[in-house]
């Protein structure tokens, strides 16, 4: 009778750790994130126990750095926290790298950074170049002008200077509309936005022009943002060329977002809607 009940009592232990193993062979469903499944190009971030993630340190609701703190914050940055959050990682583990429109792209081909999150516009040419998510933001071109010189749009830019970042998009995005308005603008081209912001002060400009969430950093009592919007900017989270197991996650991050309802919280948050 005793031998009969150890043996029942054998077979339920048994059983139970029979059973425990069958379930962990199961993926389990962790609800919103992908932990412990991760395709290996993620996995190797995830295992290096950081992700490094380029920036804007300048740009109000994107990307700021606080100058006392040297801490980051914006929506690009909440961005690349639920990134990590998704790899495994904490929000002490992602390291963030200050870039400018000028050097994104070289610390993602030098390997410097795993992503780059920074206003980044997917354009044709840069597909070419690196591996882009689906667009999580857009943005327009817009010209930031000093209140007192009376301009009012681009048409009154006709004959003057603009300042204009190196390796960004607002060049060309003016010159087709100023082409296409008859007007004639010369461009001087800057490295940094604190660049063509002092250009705009001393008067060697007569215009600053970027995408106008950058714009709105510079912003003053004494300047204005001028009405004219053009050429839309998809923004877009950027990772080395051939890196698709990160691009796709990427995306599948970015999708539940938008569905979960968690992009629009974020884009509330940052007074970006
Ligand atoms: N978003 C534009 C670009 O990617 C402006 C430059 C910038 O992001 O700094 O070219």
């Amino acid at each position: 009778m005793r031998k009969t009940a150890l043996l029942l009592v054998f077979a339920l232990v048994f059983s139970a750790f029979a059973l425990v193993g069958c379930g962990s062979d199961e993926p389990t469903d962790t609800g919103s994130t992908a932990v412990g499944d991760l395709p290996a190009g993620v996995q190797e971030i995830a295992d290096s126990g950081e992700l490094r993630v380029g920036v804007k340190a300048d740009v109000p609701n994107f990307g700021l750095q606080d100058a006392a703190s040297g801490e980051f914050e914006g929506m690009e940055i909440d961005l690349a926290y639920a990134l990590a959050e998704r790899m495994g990682l904490s929000m002490d583990d992602v390291v963030f790298e200050a870039v400018t429109a000028k050097t994104r792209g070289p610390l993602l081909d030098n390997g410097q950074l795993d992503v780059v999150i920074a206003t980044f516009t997917i354009k044709p040419e840069r597909l070419e170049q690196w591996n882009f998510s689906d667009p999580y933001y857009q943005d327009e071109v817009g010209l930031l002008v000093k209140t007192a010189s009376g301009i009012e749009s681009l048409a009154d830019l006709d004959g003057k200077t603009i300042g204009v970042a190196q390796g960004a998009t607002s060049r060309d995005a003016v010159q087709v509309e100023a082409d296409a308005l008859g007007i004639t603008v010369e461009f001087l081209e800057f490295a940094t936005y604190p660049e063509i912001n002092a250009a705009l002060e001393s008067g060697r400009v007569d215009a600053f022009s970027v995408d106008k969430s950058i714009l709105s950093g510079y912003l003053t009592e004494d300047s204005v943002i001028l009405p004219d919007g053009f050429s839309p900017q998809d923004y877009g989270a950027a990772t080395k060329l051939g890196t698709d197991d990160l691009t796709t996650f990427i995306n599948e991050m970015l999708a539940e977002m938008e569905a979960n309802g968690e992009m629009t919280a974020l884009l509330e948050k940052w007074s970006l809607n």
